[in-house]
């Protein structure tokens, strides 16, 4: 095994692991006993384990062999450096958890709290298997230099409230045309109004012209639940959807966050775009806010519309990890449809890889092991206790696996894990890092808030 410092350009063996195919449509299979063979950063095949070309000569062999290699999962909507908040916000109600405690926090984060937030998060969601995030956070420079330095994957949108101004707008469109494509393309940029009731019709329409000129997508909270949507055909008769619809976000195509407010009439108006837009489902948030309906999946996936799953950032979801949040999807959608033949384990799978990188508009890319794809590889071990007997390792990785049951994990070719080593983090500076920022961050005594919350 060689023991040099990885690097993207290397050819990569994954030996003798099983891997799992997830295919566009139909029943996810496990294939036994294979070598993944990666070539500057891309799958270049899969195929049974000890054929030619084999560990000879790989400049870096991963002994797979009683592991499952799956693609990396991909977090559809997250706030990364809010991982310095976690359980600093709970038994509240949404009202309470903008205006009593997030947005006020958040006010006096500096570009250097982001950066340690951000850096943590990414630790986090490596060790749990997470190859690829959507982030939605103010100073996103900081955000991209953690996603470079830790070698994840990201889509990054620099968070826009119109009470911020016209120079703040400017400012979020000259990160994206800085940044996007940026660490070797890891790094891509999406425009971020944060909501259609933090953000007016003027501003969406003129991001919406410049994600149309650069041809970036535009992620956005929308219809996050029903009372939004309540209020807006109040406040103005048509839905925080048609809003999108009418300002052009739609068409340039958007990642709407949560969506739960989204109702029939919302339907063909996303259909409309279907090919560009997607819903991140983040289920804990809505349970632990005692929200009611839920994203309404079947309906959207019946408009041919994509669903992705998210965890929100974690002063909601209090994790970064994709295996909770999808567990929760495919429990929660059951429930909420009353059929428990539905978003089946594979089903689950296809939503939390092919689905989420379809929301990023990198399903070219990524979201499946097949040759032409990055190399984004998760290997999992499925030995422990809770997974035992593994009649079926799909329905293992949905209802009985761990974040902790992640061994090694790869992206774009690069090493960042190896058997639960981390090689791109320092964890222990990180930890001390944000574990020194937070008292300050926490303290709300100065009663100011970066926006004030009433849709
Ligand atoms: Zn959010």
């Amino acid at each position: 095994m060689s023991h040099r410092t990885p690097s993207p350009t290397d050819r990569l063996l994954v030996s003798g692991c099983d891997v799992l195919r997830v295919p566009p449509q139909g029943e996810c299979e496990i294939l036994r006993a294979q070598d993944i063979v990666v070539a500057d950063g891309v799958i270049e095949d899969v195929r049974p384990t000890g054929g030619p070309s084999g560990s000879d000569l790989a400049a870096e062999v991963i002994d797979g062999r009683g592991l499952l290699a799956v693609p990396g999962l991909v977090n559809a909507h997250t706030h990364s450096p809010m991982v310095l908040m976690r359980g600093a916000a709970e038994d509240v109600t949404v009202e309470g958890w903008f205006n009593d405690r997030v947005w006020p926090m958040e006010s006096n984060l500096t570009p250097e709290d982001v950066r340690a937030g951000a850096r943590l998060a990414c630790a986090e969601m490596i060790r749990s298997g997470v190859t690829t995030f959507a982030d939605h956070y103010f100073f996103p420079e900081q955000i991209a230099e953690a996603v470079t330095e830790t070698g994840l994957r990201a889509d990054i949108a620099p968070t826009y409230f119109s009470s911020r101004g016209q120079e703040a707008l400017e400012d979020t469109v000259t990160f994206a045309e800085t940044w996007h494509g940026r660490a070797g393309g890891r790094v891509t940029v999406s425009l971020g109004p944060h909501a259609p009731y933090t953000v007016d019709d003027g501003d969406l329409r003129t991001l919406a012209g410049h994600a149309r000129r650069l041809g970036l997508r535009i992620h956005v909270h929308a219809a996050e639940h029903l009372e939004q949507t309540r209020s807006s055909l109040e406040r103005r008769g048509i839905t925080p959807v048609r809003v999108l619809h009418e300002t052009g976000v739609l068409e340039a195509g958007a990642l709407i966050a949560h969506g739960c407010g989204i109702v029939e009439d919302d339907l063909p108006l996303l259909a409309e775009y279907a090919g560009t837009t997607a819903v991140a489902c983040c289920p804990k948030v809505y349970l632990k806010h005692a929200l009611s309906p839920l994203t309404p999946v079947r309906d959207l996936l019946a408009a041919h519309v994509t669903v992705a799953v998210g965890t929100d950032g974690a002063a909601g979801h209090n994790t970064l990890d994709v295996w909770e949040a999808l567990r929760l999807v495919a429990l929660t959608q059951k429930q909420a449809v009353g059929d428990a033949t539905w978003m089946t384990v594979s089903d689950t799978l296809r939503m939390a890889m092919r689905g989420g990188a379809r929301a990023l508009g990198l399903q070219k890319e990524i979201g499946a092991l097949e040759p032409g794809m990055r190399a984004d590889i998760v290997l999992t071990d499925l030995s422990g206790l809770h997974c035992r007997p593994l009649h079926d390792p799909r329905a293992a990785l949905v209802y009985s696996a761990r974040a902790s049951d992640v061994r090694t994990v790869v992206v774009d070719g690069r090493v960042l894990m190896r058997d639960g080593r981390l090689l791109t983090v320092d964890e222990p500076a990180l930890l001390a890092e944000a574990d020194a920022r937070v008292a300050r961050i926490l303290d709300t005594s100065h009663g100011r808030a970066v926006q004030h919350y009433d849709p």
